[in-house]
């Protein structure tokens, strides 16, 4: 265990030095100040922040100010890890109390915190409504309660955890302390159920707004989804990234697909051995560009920060989770992309998952809801991002420049009339067809099928010539989406006529469709500009790389834990010839500089 003494003197220093000194930036970003003086000053807080926002500083540093050993309450063990990690890193004592420790190693714990050694303690939630944990706690001075992930006291989100309840105690075990709930959840209806489950006091409500400027989303409409995989891929060799798929087979073909491709990628799902599965979680946080490709099983806890992208293989169910899940891209503020591709298949397929469900009506009205907020926001033909913030209740004022909507508006075309030949060709086929088949109708194909039903028979055949089976397809999920068609699960997938149907066979409804950009994977690579190193130095560069990644090896930490990519651009930008230039470098505090800072100035030196 390599937990340094905690440095008494950092108790009373300000908030600007701690995170200056020990954590090596230079501002505090956002009310990440306000915040952590509403907790030096004793108050309860609420703290909404998207993912990657810089919540942890929030409660790191008014916990180690104040007096006593401050508790951070998280679900996820692998974090807690990290976090220590990172924390020791910086000179920081801190430790964790979970499940995956040994009864040795937690008794070692125990009794660094009765000595009163620790500045931070990370803890499972399951192990703080143990009689035992408590009694512990309260007999050592306790500086701040950090309440991670708050959303999991809500039972109305799917990542409801019932020893979060008993969280709502805290504030009668230990009368006095701060407690700060955080969270990347943002609806209302979360919100109040925290604040109402944690029984706060008085808290201070803290709203980060939602934007994430670094990331530029992309959205595509599948038309080959391994080729297009492929495409947006290409120039992003050596990069680490997150893949997202519905199934687990599909993470493993796609995995697959990419290593025969020659990139390093790794299937991630809950079916996987749970050694393998460690092992991949392991290698994807410690090398450089490994690429894993998963199910949302894999995730949360992961707080990696140079993940240059996310893409999204199938469509995720809700905004929230997509938001969430992209916002595991560029943590660090370099650029990254969030990128999308969706089909008719997964509308069908979302949509019939949820009405088999066995879940109550509410539960899945509300789901639905949520499904198409966000079929809509894929179907959006002008800036993304702003109908993006205004579903998490913030606002942009002008388009933002950074997602396709910007940078490769699509067109939109009157698809009244579009509209009326396709229903009219799903009416008098009798409702039972796909779209396949619909299409094959519009087009006057005669297929076996066609044959088989007299389907050449009927008015509708071949009315769409006019246009391409593409842009019937695009026109058949669209009104899926905005739900003037829906497939019906009882005749399996059948697209059928909805209750508004009519209004558009009538022409009350007039219609404007999206028209599909054509050039898809330019989109990405424009709205996603990479930080690029110059030729010139290009030496330089691996030679920073290379010693961040042999101090990493010898720490058994990830490199990032050493340096961010950020901290290493700006050495490479401003070249720091000595101790004190190289602590202007964002990311650099006294204890790394002191750790790591000659070494580093060796090889500047040396280049210049
Ligand atoms: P989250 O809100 O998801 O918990 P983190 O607390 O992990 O986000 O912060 C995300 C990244 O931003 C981390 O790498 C962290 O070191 C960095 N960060 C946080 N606050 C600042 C700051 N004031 N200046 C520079 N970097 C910061
Ligand atoms: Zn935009």
């Amino acid at each position: 265990m390599q937990v340094a003494i905690p440095d008494h003197s950092l108790v009373n220093s300000s908030p600007q030095t701690l995170l200056k000194d020990v954590f090596g930036y230079h501002n505090f970003r956002g009310d990440q100040q306000t915040i952590i003086d509403a907790a030096l000053d004793g108050r309860d807080s609420l703290v909404i922040m998207p993912t990657g926002g810089g919540k942890s500083l929030c409660y790191q540093i008014p916990a180690i100010l104040r007096e006593g050993t401050g508790l951070v309450i998280s679900p996820l063990i692998a974090l807690m890890q990290d976090q220590v990690t990172a924390l020791n890193e910086v000179g920081i004592a801190a430790e964790f109390l979970n499940s995956s420790q040994s009864f040795d190693e937690m008794r070692a714990v125990t009794a660094m915190l009765r000595r009163g050694e620790l500045q931070l303690l990370y803890i499972a939630p399951e192990r703080l409504a143990t009689e035992q944990t408590r009694a512990l706690l309260r007999e050592i001075p306790i500086s701040l309660i950090a309440i991670d992930e708050a959303h999991c006291v809500s039972q109305w989100g799917h990542d409801f955890r019932h020893d979060y309840l008993s969280l709502c105690e805290l504030g009668t075990l230990f009368p006095g302390v701060p407690r700060m709930a955080v969270t990347a959840t943002a609806t209302d209806r979360t919100r109040t159920e925290i604040l109402t489950r944690l029984e706060l006091n008085e808290p201070g409500i803290f709203v980060a707004p939602f934007d994430r400027e670094n990331i530029s989303y992309a959205v595509q409409v599948k038309t080959d989804a391994k080729r297009q995989l492929s495409k947006f891929l290409q120039k992003r060799r050596g990069e680490a990234g997150i893949i997202y798929c519905l199934s687990r087979k599909k993470t493993e073909s796609v995995a697959a697909q990419l290593c025969e491709q020659g990139f390093e990628a790794l299937p991630y799902h809950a079916g996987l051995d749970p050694e393998v599965r460690r092992e991949n979680q392991r290698r994807f946080l410690a090398e450089e560009g490994l690429i894993i490709v998963a199910t949302i099983a894999f995730g949360m806890g992961i707080d990696k920060p140079n993940v240059r992208f996310v893409v999204h293989f199938d469509l995720p169910k809700s905004m929230e989770s997509y938001y969430q899940e992209t916002g595991r891209a560029g943590r660090d503020g370099e650029p990254a992309a969030a990128w999308m591709v969706y089909g008719l298949q997964d509308v069908v397929r979302l949509r019939q998952m949820l009405d088999e469900s066995v879940a109550g009506e509410d539960y899945k009205r509300y789901e639905r809801y949520k499904l198409d907020a966000l079929l809509g926001w894929c179907e959006v033909t002008g800036c993304r991002r702003r109908p993006l913030l205004a579903y998490f209740g913030d606002s942009l004022a002008e388009d933002c420049g950074n997602c396709d909507g910007c940078l490769m508006p699509a067109a939109s075309w009157d698809g009244t009339q579009a509209a009326q030949k396709l229903l009219s060709a799903i009416y008098r086929t009798g409702q039972r067809f796909g779209a396949a088949h619909i299409v094959d109708v519009l087009l006057g194909k005669a297929t076996d099928k066609v044959e088989q039903h007299g389907h050449e028979q009927l008015s509708v055949f071949g009315i769409g010539q006019d246009r391409a089976s593409a842009t019937w397809r695009s026109v058949t999920r669209q009104l899926v989406v905005a739900g003037h068609l829906r497939a019906d699960a009882e005749r399996f997938g059948a697209l059928v006529l909805t209750d508004t149907s009519r209004g558009v066979l009538r022409g009350e409804t007039l219609l404007q469709f999206r028209e599909d950009p054509k050039l898809p994977a330019a989109v990405a690579r424009r709205s996603s500009p990479t930080r690029t190193v110059a030729t010139k130095d290009q030496d330089l560069w691996e030679a920073l790389r290379e010693c961040r990644q042999s101090l990493a090896s010898e720490h058994g930490v990830p490199a990032y834990v050493i340096f961010h990519d950020k901290t290493l651009h700006e050495m490479l930008q401003f070249r720091p010839q000595s101790e004190s230039a190289m602590l202007d470098i964002s990311g650099i505090g006294q204890t790394k500089l002191d750790r790591y800072g000659e070494q580093f100035l060796e090889i500047i030196r040396q280049q210049c």
